[in-house]
């Protein structure tokens, strides 16, 4: 019955002296205590592992996880830990079946009635706490023992590392018992070359906007200056000149592919896209217009000689563009030769 009390009615009179339970002759626990004075409590147990009926005509297993209502009584202590069974009925043979916890392997063990399937997993896997007996415990300590002796080599080893480490610390400390000096020093040292190197950035962005370069400027280095003086910067033979301006064709041809690309760029591009593209293109100009103006310095009357050796052919107007890209290539293969040829002739 449910509801207020759950249906035991206390008289007024009785009221704050007895309990309904008590007034009825009832437990707090119900039905489930019904064996109470027997020391018997009625629970829901689960099979924790497969077993064996042995009441059963036919072989029948009762798989893990099945539940009973079990009779729970304590049978006995190991040392202060209660031992329990669990008494209950297989339903489909009515043979009883008692199972009692072993605290001593920290277990339950099948005692009546019934027999543990076998699943040949008895043994003490990796994770499992193993209870040893007293006696296991005293050989463990024992080898244990043994294989500490003769370590002195270890002994030794941790001694030095000791040391070493206590040398360690201290050093560290006593470099670094005063930060404020150390940070004096540090920013003493960085403030030395602050104003060289804000003069070197100044001169680079300066070079940037007068040009309208681009790209980024590395910093000067001395093998550039070095090649720099090997080279000279704009055309002087007149006579390659000439030939440069015939060997082009009269009127500009674009290369289909570059053109149907640009054209393909420029119908999907972005403004974004566009603007990197020109940027791209100013690159390649000024890249390509050093690379023209670039020839290594030698001696003029050494490269009369040359000149005379050289029979230059002059290029016909109107022939491929790809004659006049090789023309324009040639300079930096001869600067590239000259550069390394030291012979006179
Ligand atoms: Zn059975």
């Amino acid at each position: 019955m449910q509801g207020f009390n759950m249906g035991r009615y206390v008289p007024p009179d009785q009221e704050g002296l007895m309990s309904g339970n008590q007034l009825h002759g009832k437990h707090a626990l119900g039905a489930r205590a019904n064996k109470i004075s027997q020391g018997i409590l009625t629970v829901r147990f689960e099979m924790p592992f497969p077993i064996w009926c042995t009441h059963c005509p036919k072989p029948t297993i009762i798989g893990q996880g099945v539940r009973f209502n079990a009779e729970k009584k304590k049978v006995g202590n190991y040392f202060s830990s209660a031992i329990y069974s669990f008494r209950m009925k297989h339903t489909a043979c009515g043979g009883w079946i008692e199972i009692r916890t072993d605290p001593k392997n920290t277990a339950y063990v099948v005692t009546e009635g019934a027999r543990k399937r076998d699943l040949g997993e008895d043994k003490v896997e990796e994770g499992d706490i193993k209870i040893m007996t007293k006696e296991e415990r005293e050989a463990m300590r024992n080898n244990a023992f043994a294989s500490l002796e003769g370590k002195i080599e270890d002994k030794q080893r941790l001694e030095y590392s000791k040391k070493r480490l206590e040398e360690l610390q201290d050093l560290s400390e006593q470099m670094w018992d005063d930060p404020y000096e150390q940070n004096k020093r540090l920013r003493r040292s960085f403030r030395e070359g602050r104003k060289q190197r804000e003069k070197e950035a100044g001169v680079t962005v300066a070079l940037q906007d007068k040009m309208s370069l681009g790209l980024d400027l590395l910093p000067e280095h001395e093998d550039d200056a070095r090649r720099a003086a090997l080279i000279d910067y704009g055309e002087v033979d007149a006579e390659r000149v000439t030939d440069k301006a015939i060997s082009k064709p009269l009127f500009k041809i674009e290369e289909p592919a570059l053109k149907s690309r640009s054209k393909l760029k420029a119908s999907k591009a972005s403004r974004a896209l566009k603007a990197e593209e020109l940027a791209r293109k100013k690159k390649e100009n000024i890249a390509s217009e050093i690379r023209g103006n670039t020839r290594a310095a030698m001696d003029p009357f050494l490269a009369d000689s040359r000149a005379a050796k050289s029979d230059s052919k002059p290029f016909l107007a109107g022939v491929k563009r790809k004659q006049s890209q090789l023309e324009e290539d040639a300079p930096i293969t001869t600067a590239g030769v000259n550069l390394v040829d030291y012979d006179s002739d």
